[in-house]
Protein backbone atom coordinates (compact mmCIF):
# COMPACT_ATOMS: atom_id res chain seq x y z
CA UNK A 1 0.00 0.00 0.00
CA UNK A 2 0.91 3.41 -1.11
CA UNK A 3 0.22 5.52 2.24
CA UNK A 4 2.84 8.23 3.73
CA UNK A 5 2.16 8.09 6.80
CA UNK A 6 2.65 4.15 6.81
CA UNK A 7 5.68 4.49 6.34
CA UNK A 8 6.58 7.08 8.83
CA UNK A 9 8.87 5.68 11.59
CA UNK A 10 10.58 8.33 13.15
CA UNK A 11 7.89 9.61 16.26
CA UNK A 12 8.17 12.56 18.22
CA UNK A 13 5.83 10.36 21.15
CA UNK A 14 4.04 7.11 20.74
CA UNK A 15 2.02 4.46 22.61
CA UNK A 16 0.46 1.08 21.56
CA UNK A 17 -1.68 2.00 19.39
CA UNK A 18 -0.56 5.46 17.99
CA UNK A 19 1.79 8.23 17.66
CA UNK A 20 2.70 11.53 16.80
CA UNK A 21 5.15 13.22 14.61
CA UNK A 22 5.52 17.16 13.39
CA UNK A 23 3.71 18.32 10.41
CA UNK A 24 6.14 18.57 7.40
CA UNK A 25 4.20 21.82 6.29
CA UNK A 26 3.17 23.57 9.53
CA UNK A 27 0.64 26.31 9.61
CA UNK A 28 2.33 27.33 12.76
CA UNK A 29 5.28 26.58 14.98
CA UNK A 30 5.07 22.93 16.46
CA UNK A 31 2.18 21.68 14.47
CA UNK A 32 1.48 17.76 15.45
CA UNK A 33 -0.47 14.70 14.05
CA UNK A 34 -1.76 12.31 15.87
CA UNK A 35 -2.02 8.83 13.65
CA UNK A 36 -3.63 5.68 14.27
CA UNK A 37 -0.62 2.47 13.59
CA UNK A 38 -3.26 0.75 12.11
CA UNK A 39 -4.13 2.23 8.47
CA UNK A 40 -7.43 3.31 8.68
CA UNK A 41 -9.00 6.01 6.38
CA UNK A 42 -11.53 7.70 8.45
CA UNK A 43 -11.43 9.16 11.92
CA UNK A 44 -14.92 7.28 12.18
CA UNK A 45 -13.99 4.19 11.69
CA UNK A 46 -11.27 4.16 14.35
CA UNK A 47 -11.94 2.17 17.70
CA UNK A 48 -12.46 3.47 20.85
CA UNK A 49 -9.31 2.29 22.72
CA UNK A 50 -7.76 4.21 19.15
CA UNK A 51 -9.24 7.43 19.74
CA UNK A 52 -8.38 7.43 23.39
CA UNK A 53 -4.61 6.17 22.31
CA UNK A 54 -4.45 9.27 20.23
CA UNK A 55 -5.90 11.67 22.74
CA UNK A 56 -3.78 11.04 25.08
CA UNK A 57 -0.78 11.71 22.77
CA UNK A 58 -2.60 14.96 22.58
CA UNK A 59 -2.57 16.05 26.52
CA UNK A 60 1.52 14.70 26.17
CA UNK A 61 2.26 17.10 22.95
CA UNK A 62 0.57 19.67 24.85
CA UNK A 63 2.70 19.73 27.76
CA UNK A 64 5.64 18.96 25.44
CA UNK A 65 4.13 22.40 23.12
CA UNK A 66 3.03 24.66 25.76
CA UNK A 67 7.29 23.73 27.69
CA UNK A 68 9.07 24.66 24.62
CA UNK A 69 6.63 27.15 22.73
CA UNK A 70 4.85 28.61 25.55
CA UNK A 71 1.34 29.27 22.68
CA UNK A 72 -1.10 31.27 23.38
CA UNK A 73 -3.94 28.86 22.48
CA UNK A 74 -4.50 25.75 20.29
CA UNK A 75 -6.59 24.48 17.30
CA UNK A 76 -7.53 20.79 17.38
CA UNK A 77 -8.74 19.36 14.04
CA UNK A 78 -9.72 16.22 11.94
CA UNK A 79 -10.73 16.49 8.28
CA UNK A 80 -12.96 13.81 7.31
CA UNK A 81 -13.09 13.51 3.94
CA UNK A 82 -11.84 15.03 0.76
CA UNK A 83 -14.85 17.52 0.55
CA UNK A 84 -13.39 17.90 4.01
CA UNK A 85 -10.50 19.06 2.88
CA UNK A 86 -8.33 15.47 4.09
CA UNK A 87 -5.25 14.76 1.56
CA UNK A 88 -3.61 11.80 3.17
CA UNK A 89 -6.20 9.20 3.69
CA UNK A 90 -4.57 7.55 6.78
CA UNK A 91 -6.11 8.72 9.94
CA UNK A 92 -4.98 12.22 11.62
CA UNK A 93 -5.76 14.72 14.31
CA UNK A 94 -3.64 18.49 13.83
CA UNK A 95 -3.15 20.28 16.96
CA UNK A 96 -2.25 23.65 15.48
CA UNK A 97 -0.40 25.49 18.37
CA UNK A 98 -1.52 29.47 18.27
CA UNK A 99 0.26 32.57 18.72
CA UNK A 100 -1.12 36.01 19.60
CA UNK A 101 -0.63 37.81 16.23
CA UNK A 102 -0.60 34.59 13.58
CA UNK A 103 -3.34 36.27 12.05
CA UNK A 104 -5.09 39.21 11.61
CA UNK A 105 -8.45 38.21 13.29
CA UNK A 106 -8.76 34.57 14.70
CA UNK A 107 -12.42 35.27 15.88
CA UNK A 108 -13.99 31.82 14.79
CA UNK A 109 -11.21 29.39 14.46
CA UNK A 110 -12.23 26.38 12.99
CA UNK A 111 -15.17 27.50 11.28
CA UNK A 112 -12.77 28.95 8.82
CA UNK A 113 -13.15 26.13 7.13
CA UNK A 114 -15.74 27.93 5.78
CA UNK A 115 -14.15 31.07 4.95
CA UNK A 116 -17.22 33.03 4.53
CA UNK A 117 -18.33 31.65 7.59
CA UNK A 118 -15.58 32.16 9.80
CA UNK A 119 -17.12 35.65 11.37
CA UNK A 120 -21.20 35.15 12.57
P1 LIG B 1 -4.99 16.67 5.76
O1 LIG B 1 -5.12 17.72 4.71
O2 LIG B 1 -5.85 16.84 6.95
O3 LIG B 1 -5.09 15.28 5.15
O4 LIG B 1 -3.55 16.85 6.34
C1 LIG B 1 -2.40 16.23 5.85
C2 LIG B 1 -1.25 16.87 6.57
O5 LIG B 1 -0.12 16.05 6.39
C3 LIG B 1 -0.89 18.26 6.02
O6 LIG B 1 -0.96 19.21 7.09
C4 LIG B 1 0.52 18.08 5.49
O7 LIG B 1 1.31 19.20 5.74
C5 LIG B 1 1.00 16.88 6.26
N1 LIG B 1 2.00 16.06 5.59
C6 LIG B 1 2.01 15.69 4.29
N2 LIG B 1 3.05 14.87 4.05
C7 LIG B 1 3.71 14.71 5.22
C8 LIG B 1 4.86 13.99 5.63
N3 LIG B 1 5.57 13.22 4.79
N4 LIG B 1 5.24 14.07 6.93
C9 LIG B 1 4.54 14.83 7.81
N5 LIG B 1 3.44 15.52 7.48
C10 LIG B 1 3.03 15.48 6.22
ZN1 LIG C 1 -1.47 4.45 6.16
Amino acid sequence: MNCIFCEIKDYILENELAFAILDKFPVNKGHMLFIPKRHVKDFFDITKEERQAIFELIDEAKNLLDEKYSPDGYNIGVNCGQVSGQTVMHVHVHLIPRYIGDTKCPKGGVRGVIPDKMKY
